[in-house]
């Protein structure tokens, strides 16, 4: 599956095999400089500087002066579906995000419909996300009296997305 992206007058099909993104200010530790990113299977392998690689047409993505830098995670994020979804649901949640130049963000377990404090409630949110989300997601899990051995459960089972926060 593929999704056309806007950013200014850029074009670009996710799930595109592209081998480089160019731009005059990217993000490299502490200082921004012109550079080309060399991609491998969707990885970065190398960082040339601007205008070293020998790519063109749609495999080279040319963002002009345009910022490249590394995804931020947002770890502090009320997503308020399914409950409040008129509030903030995932897909505009994630949309902003990704917008913003947020790949990751961590939906925060209580004042919310339902509050993340149980299994079943983490269940509901995860199945209201399916499908609408534009970054990675993952869930804080609201540890409470009574609920610790629950929480911590859903925590060590693979490929578990919930993350334990205390609220004692
Ligand atoms: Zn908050």
């Amino acid at each position: 599956m593929s999704k056309e992206t806007k950013a200014g007058s850029i074009h670009a099909m996710l799930g595109s095999k592209l081998s480089g993104i160019r731009s005059k200010r990217v993000v490299i530790g502490n200082s921004i400089s012109a550079a080309d990113i060399i991609i491998n299977d969707g990885k970065i392998t190398n960082i040339l500087p601007w205008g070293k690689l020998q790519s063109s047409g749609s495999q080279l993505l040319d963002v002009g002066e345009l910022v490249v830098m590394a995804g931020i995670i947002d770890p502090h994020v009320h997503v308020n579906e399914p409950g409040r979804t008129a509030w903030e649901g995932f897909r505009t949640a994630t949309l902003s995000a990704a917008a913003g130049g947020i790949t990751t963000i961590v939906d925060m377990p209580l004042n919310s419909l339902p509050p993340t404090t149980t299994v079943s409630n983490f269940h509901s949110k995860l199945q209201a996300a399916r499908g609408q989300c534009y970054v990675d997601v993952a869930f804080w899990g609201g540890v409470i009296p009574d609920n610790q051995v629950r929480v911590i459960f859903c925590c060590k089972q693979r490929d578990s997305l919930l993350l334990p926060q205390r609220y004692l």
